[in-house]
């Protein structure tokens, strides 16, 4: 069992032939609403390749918050462990997109209310999880908490440090790995690549994009190139990632076998538009691999 603590947006897309100036009125062309959020993301990706997946966040009392927890159970995430605030509405992401280049504003909403006391009314899940993976769009003090009871129980932690802003280096020391790309991994550590990956091995895995990742085995630098496509849409590429190496990794696979796995699925995404639009299932992933 994988049990993701993290966010859950409402993502708003509006496509446009021009952004608007300051003060200005245009009509866009289209408008959709797609959950996200990079919680919800990653356990779908996780959920998607045959993972067993619970889902830790929280909700407003509105319907997309409704929407939200539809959305994960058919996708067959336990939702047990979402909780609602009674003040705040459900997080969302404003996305203007127009000519290959997008405009996005997040406001967190309920996601900055999942607290201490909601993990530890779930501290019996957390607890007994094969992995935890953690994102960062939501309180710092609860990822920490969440930290803290992984430690206790011995429960192996994935930490995708995003945005980077919200980690702690301290937090090194008690997680298991942690998944940057290449430009939070500047953000938080402020040294060349290859330097910093020496000092974590076998638990700093960086993404490169198109150029796939990065690790240090100990004895050598790893890299794991990218399953060469054409991407049409790369958002949600890191949350396909780190969902299939959660799956690989609680499926006993070596960390090496599970970068590589999680390479060629998170490849499978950017081939499709939209972040959970294009999270591969297991037989994809394997017939890539073949
Ligand atoms: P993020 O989406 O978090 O910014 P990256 O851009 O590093 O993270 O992408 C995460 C992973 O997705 C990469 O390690 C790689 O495996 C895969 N990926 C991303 N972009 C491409 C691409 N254009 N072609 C193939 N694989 C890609």
């Amino acid at each position: 069992m994988i049990t993701v603590i993290g966010s859950l947006n409402m993502d708003l897309v509006v496509q446009m032939n021009a952004f608007p100036k300051q003060g200005e009125t245009i009509l866009g062309n289209s408008f959709q609403t797609v959950p996200g959020g990079k919680g919800a993301n990653q356990a779908v990706a996780a959920a998607r390749l045959g993972s067993e997946v619970a889902m830790v966040g929280c909700l407003g009392n509105d319907h997309f918050g409704e929407t939200l927890h539809a959305a994960l159970q058919q996708e067959q995430i336990q939702t047990d462990a979402l909780v609602k605030s009674t003040t705040a509405p459900t997080g969302i992401a404003n996305i203007l997109i127009y000519n290959n280049d997008n405009r996005i504003v997040v406001v967190p909403g309920a996601n900055y209310d999942l607290s201490i006391s909601h993990l530890e009314a779930s501290k019996d899940l957390i607890q007994k999880s094969h992995l935890v993976m953690i994102q960062l769009e939501i309180p710092k003090e609860t990822t920490a908490h969440a930290i803290q009871l992984c430690k206790e129980a011995g429960v192996p932690v994935l930490l995708n440090p995003a945005p980077a802003a919200n980690f702690d280096v301290q937090w090194m020391e008690d997680i298991t790995y942690l998944t940057p790309n290449e430009t939070e991994c500047a953000e938080i550590f402020n040294e060349p690549v290859e330097q910093v990956l020496e000092k974590y091995p076998n638990k700093l895995i960086v993404t490169l994009g198109s150029d796939g990742s990065r690790y240090f085995d100990g004895s050598y630098p790893i890299h794991v190139p990218g399953y060469m496509t054409t991407a049409v849409d790369t958002t949600g590429a890191g949350d396909t990632f780190n969902g299939a190496l959660a799956y690989a990794l609680v499926e006993g696979q070596s960390l090496d076998e599970a970068v590589y796995f999680a390479n060629i699925a998170a490849s499978l995404s950017v081939e499709k538009l939209g972040a959970q639009g294009g999270m591969p299932l297991l037989g994809a992933v394997y017939a890539r691999m073949a």
